[in-house]
């Protein structure tokens, strides 16, 4: 059990090689999360009008560049 895990906290993501925020939608028992991310719209490759992406299933890794995981924001010195 990861602590402090629930719907409504803010993780990063990595989209196009950068960290962006999303809000944690669903903590499955495993600590998997999905969670609704706020891209940096066409900046991230995605069509004009399109500012959210879901993502399912991701799992915790120190290791930011992992395929599909997320990460606790990295804190401002
Ligand atoms: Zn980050």
């Amino acid at each position: 059990m990861i602590e402090g895990l629930a719907v409504g906290r803010i993780v990063h993501v990595k989209l196009g090689g950068n960290c962006r925020p999303a809000i944690i939608v669903q903590v499955w028992a495993d600590d998997k999360i999905n969670a609704v991310c706020f891209v940096d719209g066409s900046n991230d490759g995605l069509p004009p009008g399109q500012h959210t992406k879901w993502f399912t299933s991701l799992h915790y890794s120190d290791n930011h560049d992992e395929l599909n995981s997320f990460h606790w924001p990295e804190r401002v010195p």
